[in-house]
């Protein structure tokens, strides 16, 4: 190894934070802990990734179970979308693999939302190969290492640091290296303020000796008083999003069925609901739809529709769009797996799950979040 290698890897080894899905190399649980991590502090995955875990241990597992349970069991995590292509995903992995988890990054990419941040990072972490991936702790600390500073920007394209990840990768070390590196990323090497002190590779970092000048200039012009922009989450589509799974997931199975009359949801969602709400619920509840994370049913009287008819949202029991299958057989069993994303694309959750949000990929752990709810 070289020396930059050598001392990650040295580091990593006495440094490195000590997490759940580090203790083990089963594909599957690795998946899913790379599936949920991206935006998400880990902190608050690591209990969901255990619970999840303990209800579906297997791909298969997960396969068998309405995709209705799945949303139950992912619970408050939020990033539902994330959810339906992991069931879509373990559907897949039933059908056509034997119900593993392929260890080829390519392979892996073909799953829904499994991008190529997800599929390296499943490949070197549970088969460790020596796989190269980038997330922005990575692409932040590989930048600063062996370009120099980035700020006020980067000076090297994505591309440019996917190439020096690619071979910056030691031979047969990949798993420690690529942990070490977002370690760094999340500890040491931090967007703002990074300890380039207590830093391990400090000696052969490019952006070191400017470092110091950079990041005290960018603090005080970033922010004068120092006081974040405020965000207000409550009251956003997504909030609402998270807060109708929220009633959907509160209902006992035995009425998943019948689910929520759409102004019995809209009352609870909103005090003092009326009709002049109903476009603004509608509107939430068919962006749910569009995602394959709730169902909309106009009903007549006589079939559950409540006195005067309408429309009930449930959850779907099954990982696709609901778009596509209104006309078809409803089964509690997940069938007919599609191996492309909804949006034709293979990227990982994180861009599919993102609208018009930051869209970094495979957070390590001090992010900051602005949502505990989002979907
Ligand atoms: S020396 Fe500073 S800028 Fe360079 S990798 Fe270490 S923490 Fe980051």
């Amino acid at each position: 190894m070289t020396e930059v290698q050598t001392l990650l890897v040295d580091w990593f080894s006495r440094e490195g934070r000590d997490l759940p899905w580090r203790r083990t190399r089963d594909p599957w649980g690795i998946l899913v802990a790379e599936v949920m991590l991206q935006q998400i502090q880990v902190a608050r995955a690591i209990p969901f990734w255990e619970a999840f875990l303990q209800r579906f241990p297997t791909p298969a597992a997960l396969a068998q179970a309405p995709l209705s349970v799945a949303i139950r069991v992912w619970g408050d995590l939020g990033r539902y979308r994330r959810v339906v292509d992991l069931h879509r995903t373990a559907g897949i992995l039933v059908e056509e693999y034997a119900g593993q988890v392929p260890d080829d990054p390519e392979v892996l990419r073909t799953m829904p939302g499994i991008g190529p941040y997800t599929a390296g990072a499943t490949a070197c972490f549970a088969f460790e190969r020596d796989a190269s991936f980038v997330d922005t702790n990575i692409r932040r600390v590989l930048h600063r290492l062996f370009v120099g500073l980035d700020v006020p920007q980067n000076s090297a394209s994505n591309r440019e640091i996917e190439a020096i990840a690619a071979r910056a990768v030691p031979a047969g070390a990949g798993w420690s290296w690529n942990q070490g590196l977002m370690d760094l990323g999340a500890m040491i090497c931090t967007p703002r303020k990074p300890k380039c002190e207590r830093c391990p590779v400090s000696g052969r970092c490019l952006a070191r000796p400017a470092m110091e000048v950079a990041s005290e200039s960018k603090r005080v012009s970033g922010n004068e008083r120092g006081v974040k922009p405020s965000y207000r989450y409550e009251g956003t589509n997504r909030y609402f999003r998270g807060r109708v799974l929220e009633q959907l997931r509160a209902l006992p199975p035995e009425e998943d069925e019948a689910g929520l009359r759409l102004s019995d949801l809209g009352a609870r969602l909103r005090p003092g609901y009326s009709g002049d709400d109903l476009p603004w619920l509608l509107g939430v509840v068919h962006s749910l739809e569009e995602d394959g994370l709730a169902l909309a049913e106009e009903r007549a009287v006589y079939d559950g529709g409540g006195d005067s008819g309408g429309v009930v949202v449930k959850l779907p029991t099954r990982s696709e769009r609901a778009g596509h299958e209104r006309s078809a057989p409803r089964s509690d069993i997940a069938v007919g797996w599609s191996r492309k994303g909804d949006n034709g694309t293979n990227n990982d959750a994180s861009k599919a799950n993102s609208p018009g949000g930051a869209e970094t990929v495979g957070d390590t752990g001090l992010e900051p979040v602005t949502s505990t709810m989002s979907t």
